[in-house]
C-alpha cells in the first residue's frame, strides 16, 4: 500500500518515518523548498533563529520525549527554565500565580483577596459554570490574577476577546492552584508551576529544525519539496494528488496540511462544509529576530501582557538555550507578534515591525542601546495558532466528518485543527501508525 503524506512539517516527517520503518511505501509532498513547517530555523550572520517562534523540547509524554531526545543524540542541551512576566516594569516569576510576592503591594492584595473571595463563592456554589474562556479565567484564578495578567496576556496572544473564546481546551488541563500555594507565593515562599517544563532541552546547533532533520534523515529520498498540493481526486479506490504540474498516485492519503489548504484541493465541497472551514479561526505569527553584541538577561523567555510595552506577547532569548546559536560575545532575542489578515500588524512592513520591536525593547531596558543591534530579521507564518472561538466545536465537527467521508486521514496541528505542541503532533503520528498503519 502506498501512502501520500501531505505536508513536510514535524507531523509529516514523523509519520513518514514511522510508516517507512514498518516497511510501507510512502511519499511526503511539501509545498516549501525546505521541510520543517513551523519548526524551521534560519541561520544568518552567525545567528540561528527558529522562524516559527521560539521552540523548546519538553513533554509529560515520556515515550515522545525520549523519541525526540534519542533522534537528537549528542545534539541536545538541557537547560533549567527561568521564565518571567514583564509586569509594570518588574520581572515577575512565571507562572504569574507563583510570582505574586514580586507584585506591587496593592496588586498582590488584589490578587490574593479576589482569589480567596472567588474560592469561597465557588465552594458555596454561588459561581455559575463558566460559559467562555474569560469567565473560566475569572472563575479559576479570581478577578485579581485575571485582570492583572491572565486576561490581558490571553487577549494579546489570541488577538481575540477571551469572552468570545471557548474554554473546553483548558478545562481539566489547568487546575485551580491550591490556596496554600497562592498564599506561599504571595509571602515569598518558593513554589513552582508547570513543572513538566521546569527543565527543557534544545538542540546545541541548528535550532529546532535540527529535530526535523534528525527525524527526516532516513526518509529524505521520499520527500518531495516544492510540491504544493492543489488538487486531489479519487480514482479506482485510491487518490491522485497534483500540484498542477505533476501527479502522484497513492492508495491512502494522510493530510498534515492546514484544513484551509486541503479543502480548496478537493472537488464538490458542500457549501456548509466550506463555510464551517472558513469560520475556523487561526492566528498568524510575525517572528522578529535580533542579534546583539554583548549579553542579554539570564531569562529563558519573557511574557509581555501590557500592550503599551510593545506589540509582542513574548520575548525569548535563544542564546540562553544554546550558546552555539549566536557568535562568541553575542546574544539573541526573538520577539513574537500574533496577527490576523487586515489588522494593524498585517499592514506593517517588516522594517516597521523591526523598528517597533527594537525601540520598544530599548524602552523596556531589555536592549541596552541601538549600537548593540548587529542583526535583524523577520519571518511570518500564516498558520501559527488555532484559536478556539465559541463556534469552534460545531465547525470542526462538520469539517472532520466531511474528511472522514472522503477517506482522508487528518493528523497534525492544523489538520486536526487543535492546539498541539510538538509532543502532541508526534503522539498523534505514533497513534495513527499504531491504529491505522
Ligand atoms: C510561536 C510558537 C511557538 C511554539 N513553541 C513550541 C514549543 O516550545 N514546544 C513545542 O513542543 N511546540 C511548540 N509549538 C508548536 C509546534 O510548532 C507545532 O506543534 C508543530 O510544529 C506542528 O507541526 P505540523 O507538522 O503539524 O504543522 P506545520 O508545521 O504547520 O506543517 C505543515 C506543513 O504543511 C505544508 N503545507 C501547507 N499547505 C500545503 C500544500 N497545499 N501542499 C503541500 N504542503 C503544504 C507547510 O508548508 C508545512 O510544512 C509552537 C508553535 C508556535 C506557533
Amino acid at each position: 500500500m502506498k501512502s501520500a503524506v501531505l505536508g513536510g512539517g514535524l507531523t509529516g516527517v514523523t509519520l513518514a518515518r514511522l510508516l517507512h520503518e514498518q516497511g510501507d511505501d510512502v511519499i511526503v509532498l511539501e509545498r516549501n523548498e525546505t521541510i520543517g513547517g513551523l519548526c524551521r530555523s534560519v541561520r544568518e550572520a552567525g545567528f540561528t533563529f527558529d522562524s516559527g517562534g521560539s521552540h523548546i523540547l519538553f513533554s509529560r509524554d515520556t515515550e515522545v520525549l525520549s523519541f525526540m531526545l534519542s533522534v537528537l543524540g549528542e545534539n541536545a542541551d538541557r537547560r533549567k527554565r527561568n521564565t518571567k512576566i514583564l509586569y509594570k516594569g518588574r520581572y515577575v516569576k512565571y507562572p504569574f500565580e507563583n510570582g505574586l510576592y514580586q507584585l506591587p503591594d496593592e496588586d498582590r492584595f488584589f490578587c490574593i483577596n479576589e482569589f480567596v473571595k472567588n474560592l469561597i463563592a465557588v465552594e458555596k456554589g454561588e459561581v455559575p459554570p463558566p460559559k467562555n474562556f474569560a469567565e473560566w479565567i475569572t472563575c479559576t484564578f479570581g478577578r485579581g490574577i485575571a485582570e492583572c495578567y491572565m486576561l490581558p496576556y490571553n487577549e494579546k496572544i489570541w488577538n481575540y476577546p477571551a469572552s468570545r473564546m471557548s474554554h473546553h481546551w483548558v478545562e481539566g488541563r489547568i487546575p485551580r492552584p491550591p490556596v496554600e500555594d497562592i498564599i506561599r507565593s504571595a509571602i515569598g515562599i518558593e513554589t513552582e508551576g508547570y513543572t513538566h517544563q521546569a527543565v527543557f532541552s534544545y538542540p546545541v546547533t541548528g535550532g529546532i529544525e535540527a529535530l526535523i532533520r534528525a527525524i527526516a534523515g532516513p526518509i529524505l529520498p521520499v520527500v518531495r519539496t516544492g510540491f504544493a498540493v492543489t488538487s486531489i481526486r479519487e480514482e479506482d479506490g485510491g487518490f491522485v494528488v497534483s500540484d498542477g504540474r505533476e501527479t502522484v498516485h497513492a492508495d491512502r492519503l494522510v493530510s498534515t496540511i492546514p484544513l484551509q489548504n486541503l479543502l480548496p484541493a478537493l472537488s464538490d465541497v458542500p457549501a456548509e462544509v466550506q463555510a464551517a472551514c472558513d469560520a475556523l479561526r487561526y492566528n498568524s505569527l510575525c517572528s522578529v529576530f535580533i542579534g546583539l553584541s554583548g549579553g542579554v538577561p539570564d531569562i529563558s523567555w519573557l511574557y509581555v501582557p501590557d500592550p503599551a510595552t510593545g506589540l509582542f506577547n513574548r520575548i525569548s532569548f535563544p542564546s540562553n538555550y544554546s550558546t552555539a546559536v549566536a557568535p562568541p560575545g553575542h546574544s539573541s532575542i526573538l520577539a513574537e507578534i500574533t496577527y490576523n489578515d487586515g489588522d494593524e500588524v498585517s499592514a506593517m512592513t517588516d522594517d516597521a515591525v523591526i523598528e517597533h520591536t527594537v525601540t520598544s525593547l530599548i524602552a523596556a531596558g531589555i536592549i541596552p542601546s541601538r549600537e548593540n543591534v548587529v542583526y535583524t530579521g523577520v519571518a511570518r507564518e500564516q498558520f501559527a495558532y488555532v484559536v478556539y472561538d465559541t463556534e469552534y466545536q460545531k465547525n470542526i465537527k462538520i469539517v472532520r466528518e466531511f474528511c472522514r467521508e472522503r477517506s482522508i486521514d487528518l493528523v497534525g496541528r492544523f489538520s486536526q485543527f487543535e492546539y498541539l505542541n510538538m509532543d502532541g503532533c508526534i503522539r498523534s503520528a505514533i497513534d495513527f501508525v499504531r491504529t491505522d498503519g
